[in-house]
């Protein structure tokens, strides 16, 4: 993972602690994670920015599922001490019926199992596009769900372009307005991760569709807007733009640079 991001121009990325539309996950390469910590440190690399499964829901109305998102998180975090500091993101959940306050309830209560005092990985939580029941797209509620942790130091946020401009908030022509938002009700010292996406859909349309850089709603120019603006300087940018291969992602970290 490190080499190939070397090749495409990275100094950070994303990766699954597991299939991402499964359950079981491989056992740690100890030799592997500790030559990519190497390769991290000798070329300056950011903080990585790993991703929980899509599968992964703490607040479904099925306890099977709400067990699996607790084991599985329990899981990845422990196996993300092999690659110590970085950040591990997960989407908050969908509440598939049992409304947003029980949502926002049965997140903070798996986060208070899960995480532990002396881990050395910061969980992030994702702002959602609204999708569905999703959780997560406002500001407030991810605010709600961070205000019942308890080790509230191991938490932050990753801020996702299509996401936050699909769940209406206008980064387009309005981003000043809406790092405001989120200082006041979430603090721009939670913010540690972004997602880079452009949308197919234009602000408020709940679909979360990514689109490569330049080719969606949001456009280059806003996109540029956000890598460079300095309230968010020194965030490790991700990008998860629907590329048909890696060259398409070395060509849009240049012109992003
Ligand atoms: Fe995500
Ligand atoms: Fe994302
Ligand atoms: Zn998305």
């Amino acid at each position: 993972m490190g080499k190939t991001a070397l090749s495409i121009g990275a100094d950070t990325f994303a990766f699954f602690t597991r299939n991402p539309r499964g359950g079981a996950s491989k056992p740690a390469d100890p030799d592997d994670a500790r030559a990519l910590i190497k390769i991290m440190r000798e070329n300056e690399f950011g903080p990585l920015v790993a991703h929980a499964p899509y599968t992964l829901n703490p607040c479904s109305s099925n306890p099977k599922v709400r067990n699996f998102a607790k084991m599985a998180m329990a899981e990845d975090l422990e196996k993300m001490e092999y690659l110590p500091g970085n950040y591990y993101n997960f989407h908050p959940g969908s509440h598939t019926g049992l409304g947003t306050e029980k949502g926002i309830e049965l997140i903070a209560d798996m986060l208070n199992e899960v995480i532990s005092p002396d881990q050395s990985t910061t969980v992030l939580l994702e702002t959602m596009a609204g999708k569905g029941s999703e959780i997560g797209s406002s500001f407030s509620e991810i605010a709600a769900i961070i205000d019942r942790v308890v080790l509230k130091d191991k938490i932050g946020v990753c801020l996702d372009t299509c996401h936050v401009s699909d769940a209406g908030y206008e980064i387009k022509d309005n981003l000043e307005n809406v790092l405001d938002d989120f200082d006041e009700i979430i603090g721009l010292e939670r913010l540690k991760a972004l997602h880079i996406n452009d949308s197919l859909n234009p602000a408020g349309a709940h679909k979360d569709r990514h689109a490569k850089i330049g080719e969606g709603w949001i456009g280059l120019d806003a996109i540029r807007e956000v890598v460079h603006n300095p309230r968010l300087a020194d965030l490790p940018c991700i990008l998860e733009t629907p590329q048909e291969d890696l060259s398409g992602y070395a060509r849009e970290i240049e012109m992003l640079r």
